[in-house]
């Protein structure tokens, strides 16, 4: 274990730094970087994964919010610092700024914010090759869930819907200072090309029509709202939301996205 640096750790940037270095050497090596590759590491913190990912890449983008860590990282060779909420970066425009087609994102997600940066980089998922991230291990449960569990819900469709997601490494409290209260994992997400026709507001709108009362069977809560868009396709609304299939919602939404004419 790494003694922590000289830095009170900062609860509003839900600052958890990793001091374990098996676990570091385990989540770097699921990463694979390979020298020249155009890796983003959101929140680099004291630069726990920064320096080995720095050391296999030779070059390394990072975004930093908190303004005391990123002046430390200033200067580094080989490191180029955005000082800047992540929720505000635009990464197609960052992977243009790099002159390359897709960048490779990863990191240690602050917690307190992991499904709005999740979401945001939903926005630019075309500008990604792949993205590996630390999260609470029960948000990445619901991000890999099947249909009929308990975590099959909202944020599982709306992530399925753009990547093939695997959890690849469970990390325990201890392996931070401070320790989060929760249990960690790291998930890696490859995306995945979407339905033509599908229009993501529609699937935004009907998943959350669709799970706004899971217990209910579907013609209670979704019958109306396909009826509103006109959709006169068949469908089995007997059942619950959660049994229904990332698949299946992907083919509603781009059945109501583009009505035959
Ligand atoms: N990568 C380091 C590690 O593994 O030890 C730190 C991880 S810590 C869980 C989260 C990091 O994200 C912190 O460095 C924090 O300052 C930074 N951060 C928090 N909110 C942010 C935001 N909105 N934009 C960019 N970075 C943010």
């Amino acid at each position: 274990m790494k003694p922590p640096a000289q830095h009170i750790a900062r609860k509003r940037f839900g600052q958890n730094f990793l001091v374990d270095d098996g676990i570091i050497d385990n989540i770097v090596r699921a990463i694979g970087p390979q020298p020249g590759q155009p890796v983003v590491e959101i929140g680099p913190g004291l630069m726990a994964l920064t320096q080995p990912l720095l050391e296999r890449l030779g070059q390394l983008t990072v975004i930093e919010l908190d303004r005391d860590l990123a002046a430390r990282l200033r200067g580094r060779q080989g490191l180029k610092v955005v000082e800047s909420d992540v929720l505000k970066v635009d990464f197609t425009a960052l992977a243009a700024e790099l002159g390359v087609p897709r960048l490779r994102v990863v990191g240690n997600l602050p917690y307190n914010i992991s499904s709005p940066i999740l979401f945001h980089l939903l926005d630019h998922v075309d500008a990604v090759q792949d993205q590996h991230f630390m999260l609470q291990k029960e948000v990445i449960d619901r991000m890999v869930a099947q249909p009929a569990t308990a975590d099959y819900g909202r944020l599982t469709v709306m992530l399925q819907w753009r990547y093939a997601m695997e959890n690849v490494l469970f990390v325990p409290p201890e392996s931070f200072s401070p320790p989060p209260r929760v249990n960690s994992a790291v998930v890696r997400m490859l995306p995945r090309s979407a339905p033509a026709r599908l229009e993501r507001a529609v699937l935004e709108e009907l998943v959350q029509v669709a799970f706004s009362q899971r217990r209910k069977i579907l013609r209670n809560t979704l019958g109306r709202w396909l009826e509103g868009k006109g959709f006169a396709g068949d469908f089995d609304l007997q059942r619950r939301a959660e049994e229904v299939s990332v698949a299946e919602y992907e083919t509603l939404a781009a059945a109501v996205s583009a009505p035959p004419t």
